[in-house]
């Protein structure tokens, strides 16, 4: 069985924890679970793409290490049941990492289908809501946890769609709300804000958008400054192992961004 080959200098960071991380067969996710694993965690793969998710699962190491989980972060019995496996499989939970995500066609706004809308809800905003009540459910009596979220540049700023744009800014809200409730159980809840990351999604990102997007003064510098580039999946991997491990134990209720300083553009000039 083939195995990772993810060179760890130092300290493991998450030696004994356990890890529910959905989306995980896929970009930012993936990539987080290879890195969590390296550290010594067990993970638990959430996501819908079966093959994948089984595939990322056998790499890690198999069941000992890591276990697959078809999870629609929409439903509820689905999230619950990832959460329950990682307590059926591996003793508890000390990580949740919600970060399945869709981006869907939603503009120009006054188009915008409701439909699409909903099942963008289910997943970025639904999914978390309930990745945090399952969470919750099982910390609160280990009287530890660390919650984590993916939003994006998009809980901030205008982002490619009025759907993603609303529903991201309402994950640094759940976030602040949780950590606050949570604050005496020693859960802690933290977002994560990624710029432009080099995954599948980004093939979802509106034609109009993308030239926008190269159209602005921050972009053309992507080409050529190395700190302003469209970064790789690691780069959210490491943040979500600095707020995952023992090393953010005084931060909650935060958003971390990492985006190579995409939102500190210069605004027009006076
Ligand atoms: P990705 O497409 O590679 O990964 C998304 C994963 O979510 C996939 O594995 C997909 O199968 C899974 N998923 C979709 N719907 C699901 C559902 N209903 N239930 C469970 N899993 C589901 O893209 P990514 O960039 O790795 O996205 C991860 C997160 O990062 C998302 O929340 C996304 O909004 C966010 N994000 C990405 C970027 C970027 O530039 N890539 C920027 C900001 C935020």
């Amino acid at each position: 069985m083939a195995t990772i080959a993810r060179a760890v200098t130092g300290a493991l960071r998450l030696q004994g924890k356990v890890a529910v991380i959905t989306g995980a067969a896929s970009g930012i996710g993936e990539e987080t679970a290879k890195t969590f694993v390296a550290h010594g965690a067990k993970v638990i793969i959430a996501d819908i793409q079966d093959a994948a998710g089984e595939k990322l699962a056998r790499e890690l190491g198999g069941p000992d290490t890591a276990r697959f989980i078809h999870c629609d972060v929409s439903q509820e019995e689905d999230v619950a049941a990832a959460v329950d496996l990682s307590v059926s499989a591996y003793g508890g939970l000390h990580v949740m990492f919600n970060n399945a995500g869709v981006l869907v066609p939603g503009c120009p706004l006054e188009e915008t289908s409701m439909v699409e809308f909903d099942r963008s809800y289910g997943v970025l905003l639904k999914g978390a809501v309930m990745g945090v009540k399952h969470a919750a459910r099982v910390m609160k009596p280990m009287q530890t946890g660390s919650i984590i979220t993916t939003a994006s540049v998009a809980a901030h700023i205008a982002g490619p769609s009025m759907a993603y744009t609303t529903l991201k800014h309402a994950l640094l809200g759940l976030t602040r709300y949780a950590a606050w409730e949570l604050r005496d159980f020693n859960i802690r809840a933290n977002t994560i804000s990624p710029g432009a990351i080099c995954t599948p999604i980004m093939k979802d990102v509106p034609k109009f958008f993308l030239e926008q997007m190269q159209a602005s003064s921050f972009f053309p510098k992507m080409k050529t400054s190395v700190s302003h580039k469209i970064a790789g999946p690691d780069s959210i991997a490491n943040a979500a192992l600095f707020l995952a491990s023992d090393d953010s134990a005084y931060v909650s209720g935060e958003d971390l961004a990492v985006d190579g300083s995409h939102m500190l553009q210069p605004g027009d000039p006076l």
